[in-house]
C-alpha cells in the first residue's frame, strides 16, 4: 500500500517516465514497469541535463525523499529515478551520497546492484572522478545486464584520455558482444595507435596499426592519408601517389585532402602532366573546386595568368561559387587592368570577395552539422568519428 509521501514521489518521476516513453510503452506492451522505467531513467538523459525542470523536481522529490529513508526493495526504481534527477540538476554528491547507500543495501540482488552501480558511475562520471568511474565501469563491463553500456562508457572516458590501446581493446569487445558499433570507430582509434607510431618514429609498427584499420574500414581515408604519409616519408612518390589516388575509390568528398600532397608526388617524379589531368579529371567527374583551382594556378604557372583565367571562366557558365569567381577575377584581373584607372577599384571587390571567401567553413560534420574550419576525424560535437568532410 502506497503512502502519502510515496504517491507524491510518485506524481513527480512519473511525468519524467512517461515523456521518455514508459508510460506509451507499458500501456502498449504491457511490458514490466519496473524494467522500463529503468529504461525510461536511461533515457531521461537525451533531454538537456540541468534544466530549471529537473532541478525544481529534485527539490521537490529531495523535500519527500531523504537518503538513507528505507522504502524496501520495491521502491528502488524510484529511488534511482531521484538520484537520476539529482545528477541531471547539478546535485552531484547527493546522487554520489544517494547512490554509494543504495549500493550499501545487502537485501539488493546482484542484477539490482548493477542497476546502482551503473547509476554511481555515471555520477563519477559528470563528477569529473575518471578513475572511480573507470573502476567502477571495468567491474561492470563483465555483468550480464550492464555490460554493454559500461564499456560504451569506458571507451569514452578512455578517448577522453587520450588512451588509443585501452580504447581501442574497449571497441573491439563491443564488436565481440554484437553491439552493432560501427566498424569505422575502431579503424580511427588503430589509425590514432598509428599516429603516436609515426611521431615515436616507428614506422613498421604504424603500417601494422593502419592495414588492421583498413580490415576493419576499408572505407577509412584516413589510413589511406597516412600510408601515403609513410611513403612519402620513405620517398616512394609512385605508391604514394597511388595510395592518394585510391581515396576516391573510399570517399570522393575527400579528394580536396590528396592535392597538396599528390603534387608534391608528382613534382619529384617530374611529371606535371599526368598531376594536371587527373585534376582536370576529378573536377569533371566529382565536381572538387579544389581540384580546378589547383589546375588553373598550374596552368598560370606553365602558360602565363591569361590561361589560368579564361580556363575558371570556362567552367563558370556550369558551375559558379564564390571561390571560381573570385579566382577567376584575380589571373583575369592582372591581364586587363594594367595601366588603366580601374585597377584600385577592381582590387577593392576582389579583396572584399576575398575576405567572403575566408568567412566560409571549410569543413562539415555530415551527422550533426558542426562547421570548422580545420578537419578533425572527431567530431567535437556529437563525437562521432569520421563524420567531418571538407565543404562542397
Ligand atoms: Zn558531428
Amino acid at each position: 500500500m502506497l503512502d502519502g509521501a510515496m504517491l507524491e514521489l510518485l506524481t513527480l518521476l512519473l511525468p519524467i517516465a512517461a515523456a521518455s516513453g514508459w508510460y506509451a510503452a507499458s500501456r502498449h506492451h504491457g511490458a514490466k514497469k519496473s524494467g522500463l522505467l529503468r529504461q525510461a531513467i536511461g533515457r531521461t538523459f537525451e533531454y538537456p541535463p540541468n534544466s530549471p525542470t529537473d532541478a525544481r523536481t529534485a527539490d521537490e522529490v529531495s523535500r519527500l525523499f531523504k537518503p538513507g529513508t528505507d522504502f524496501g526493495a520495491k521502491t528502488l526504481e524510484l529511488q534511482l529515478a531521484l538520484g537520476s534527477l539529482f545528477r541531471r540538476s547539478g546535485e552531484l554528491s547527493k546522487a554520489i551520497e544517494l547512490h554509494e547507500h543504495l549500493d550499501s543495501q545487502p537485501q539488493l540482488t546482484d542484477e539490482q546492484h548493477h542497476a546502482v552501480r551503473f547509476e554511481l558511475g555515471m555520477d563519477y562520471l559528470s563528477a569529473g572522478l575518471l578513475d572511480r568511474a573507470e573502476n567502477v565501469f571495468a567491474a561492470l563491463a563483465v555483468s550480464g545486464t550492464h555490460g554493454k553500456a559500461s564499456l560504451q562508457q569506458m571507451l569514452t572516458i578512455y578517448q577522453s584520455e587520450k588512451d588509443w590501446a585501452k580504447a581501442t581493446e574497449c571497441a573491439k569487445s563491443l564488436k565481440a558482444q554484437g553491439s552493432g558499433h560501427r566498424n569505422a570507430t575502431l579503424a580511427h582509434l588503430l589509425c590514432e595507435q598509428a599516429q603516436s607510431a609515426i611521431a615515436l618514429g616507428k614506422p613498421d609498427a604504424a603500417l601494422g596499426y593502419l592495414q588492421n584499420a583498413l580490415g576493419e574500414d576499408p572505407r577509412c581515408v584516413r589510413a589511406t592519408l597516412l600510408k601515403a604519409q609513410l611513403a612519402l616519408q620513405q620517398q616512394r612518390w609512385a605508391e604514394a601517389g597511388d595510395l592518394l589516388r585510391s581515396v576516391e575509390f573510399q570517399n570522393p568528398a575527400f579528394l580536396p585532402e590528396i592535392i597538396d600532397h599528390l603534387r608534391f608526388c608528382h613534382a619529384n617524379l617530374k611529371d606535371a602532366e599526368t598531376y594536371m589531368a587527373y585534376l582536370d579529371y576529378i573536377y569533371r567527374r566529382y565536381r572538387t573546386e579544389a581540384a580546378a583551382l589547383h589546375l588553373a594556378d598550374e596552368l598560370a604557372q606553365r602558360d602565363g595568368d591569361l590561361a589560368a583565367a579564361n580556363y575558371l571562366a570556362g567552367l563558370l557558365p556550369e558551375r559558379a561559387s564564390l571561390n571560381l569567381i573570385r579566382r577567376t577575377l584575380r589571373y583575369a584581373d592582372v591581364v586587363a587592368c594594367e595601366g588603366t584607372g580601374s585597377v584600385p577599384m577592381l582590387r577593392s571587390c576582389l579583396n572584399a570577395l576575398d575576405g567572403l571567401a575566408l568567412q566560409k567553413a571549410g569543413y562539415a560534420c555530415i551527422q550533426c552539422g558542426y562547421e570548422c574550419r580545420e578537419l578533425h576525424w572527431h567530431c567535437p560535437t556529437c563525437r562521432t568519428w569520421g563524420t567531418i568532410q571538407p565543404a562542397g
